[in-house]
């Protein structure tokens, strides 16, 4: 029933002024299906002028529209709609995911899907607990700190994570009375768009979310970056990406907000768990098919412990399911594109070259047409190889082996990156040590990817400027205001 549907969306339009829009130019870009290397879509190609409609689209509901005079309430009640009609579509919207991206079914079923109702949900009940500061430092004086919306917010989201990292912008932005322009990635619309069409059955007035398909350098997310009547830009993406866009938007001065890349160090002690540690350090080497910034994809193991290390996790690595995306049982999916394919395989050269392939680090015979390379594990490089230095974004894991804390501390903070890192150890006191030594936004101890979403989420150095999550959001996506009054003594 739910591949029915899909079936019957093979072109994907912006989504502008609650209306479903070609390109003036009529022209088209393809979306593929990375696991078949099929055209899942043809997909409207927005340019400037796309931008400029949404931008205006979303200007006059700002300015004319109900949204930002509404109480938080009733904005409130129509984004916890929209979370419960991704829920309630979620079987549909997790297929559509997963053609477009490659990931696992079980993937986009119970993480992706979910969590991008939850975005939903948990800023519509976090924001309606905010307080108003008011300052008295004399009787007859009420400084109050109040917040306003900051009008259009222009957001760019990546491929890895399509529908939970623009939902993760789009909420907080709407709940402080925003209006907004998304410009999704360009390998993967599909889900973009069907929330357009879910943000009207819910209820949004038309204007207040607005969805323009295209490239990003010289396309329509360039375009977005050097708007005037843009007010901020939240983008999560590439670092590189991230310097071409503070460039763009300076002359226009915007607020802005990046998520960047990532190069997790996954640190285990010798008095570690292991039975938690390796199965936990094969999925955040793999989980997404190694595509998350978050993901630990360099992995130290400290002398002592190594090769027991090193056995374990070549047979578990070895042991990962990867096939059919839509099968429940696959845990490793497609690669997202040919030349992210390439990439990877760059890197997995360079292995070969300077260390030893332990699993993996070739191509999957059985699927020909998509994108596939089997998990990779890299060991006996050194830790300055780019292999531990540059992003991989692909599933490749190294593993370096460390004497001291002082040494795997000065590893974990070789990279330019300073997103997130696990260590695993017993000793509660080495954790806290550790922990406060690691230059990253993110520290987990004996877990991983276990979130709360009132934290601060963000990289230090070349991982991203700013905080999402909570109220670091909601500090973003307003403005704060001093309101004064000065009474008579
Ligand atoms: P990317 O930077 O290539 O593209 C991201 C988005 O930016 C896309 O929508 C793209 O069209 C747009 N874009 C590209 N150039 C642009 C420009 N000059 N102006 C405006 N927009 C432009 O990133 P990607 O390949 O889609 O995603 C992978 C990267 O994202 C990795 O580096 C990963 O670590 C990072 N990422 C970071 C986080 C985080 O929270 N820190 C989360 C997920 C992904």
């Amino acid at each position: 029933m739910t591949t029915e549907i899909l079936k019957k969306i093979k072109h994907l339009d912006h989504f502008i002024n609650g209306e479903f829009r070609s390109s003036a130019s009529g022209e088209v870009f393809k979306t593929m299906n990375p696991a078949t290397g099929d055209v899942l879509a043809t997909v409207s190609l927005g340019t400037a002028k796309e931008i400029d409609e949404a931008v205006k689209s979303a200007k006059h509901a700002f300015e004319h529209g109900p949204w930002p005079k509404m109480s938080l309430k009733e904005r409130c009640a129509i984004l916890k709609r929209i979370g419960d009609i991704i829920l309630e579509r979620k079987a549909e919207i997790a297929l559509a995911e997963t053609l477009d991206t490659g990931k696992p079914i079980t993937e986009s079923l119970e993480g992706d899907i979910p969590r991008s109702a939850m975005n939903f949900h948990f800023f519509a009940d976090y924001a309606q607990t905010l307080e108003t500061e008011c300052f008295t430092g004399s009787p007859t004086e009420k400084h109050f700190a109040v917040r306003e919306p900051l009008g259009v917010a222009g957001l760019i989201t990546p491929w890895n994570l399509p529908l939970y990292l623009a939902t993760w912008k789009i909420a907080p932005a709407l709940v402080m009375g925003n209006t907004c322009v998304l410009k999704p990635a360009e390998w993967t619309p599909y889900t973009a768009t069907l929330l357009g069409g879910i943000a009207n059955d819910a209820g949004l007035p038309p204007g207040v979310l607005n969805i323009v398909h295209g490239f990003g350098a010289n396309g329509a997310g360039e375009a977005l970056t050097r708007h005037p009547d843009v007010s901020c830009i939240s983008f999560t993406g590439e670092t590189t990406t991230g310097k071409a866009i503070m460039a763009s938007a300076s002359s226009t001065l915007k607020k802005l907000s990046f998520e960047l890349g990532g190069k997790g160090a996954n640190i285990i002690f010798e008095d570690a768990d292991l039975e938690e540690a390796i199965p936990t350090a094969v999925r955040a080497g793999f989980r997404n098919q190694g595509q998350i910034c978050l993901a630990g994809s360099r992995l130290y193991v400290q002398e002592g412990i190594f090769d027991k290390v090193i056995e374990q996790l070549t047979k578990q690595v070895k042991a990962i399911r990867v096939g059919d995306p839509q099968d429940p049982q696959t845990q490793m999916g497609a690669i997202i594109s040919k030349e992210q394919l390439e990439k990877v395989e760059k890197y997995v050269k360079l292995g070969e070259q300077e260390g030893k392939v332990l699993a993996g680090g070739e191509r999957l015979k059985e699927f020909a047409q998509g994108n596939w390379l089997a998990p990779t594990l890299i060991a006996g490089i050194d830790n300055s190889s780019k292999l531990c230095q540059e992003e991989i974004f692909g599933p490749v894991l190294t593993v370096v082996p460390f004497a001291s804390e002082e040494e795997v501390i000065a590893y974990t903070n070789s990279t330019t990156y300073g997103l997130s890192a696990s260590l695993w150890s017993k000793d509660a006191a080495r954790c806290e040590r550790v922990a406060k030594q690691i230059k990253t936004g993110i520290v987990w101890v004996n877990c991983w990817f276990v979130r709360d979403l009132r934290t601060p989420f963000g990289g230090q150095k070349a991982s991203g400027i700013g905080r999402e999550g909570g109220r670091w959001s909601l500090e973003f996506f307003s403005e704060a205001k001093t309101i004064t009054y000065k009474y008579k003594e």
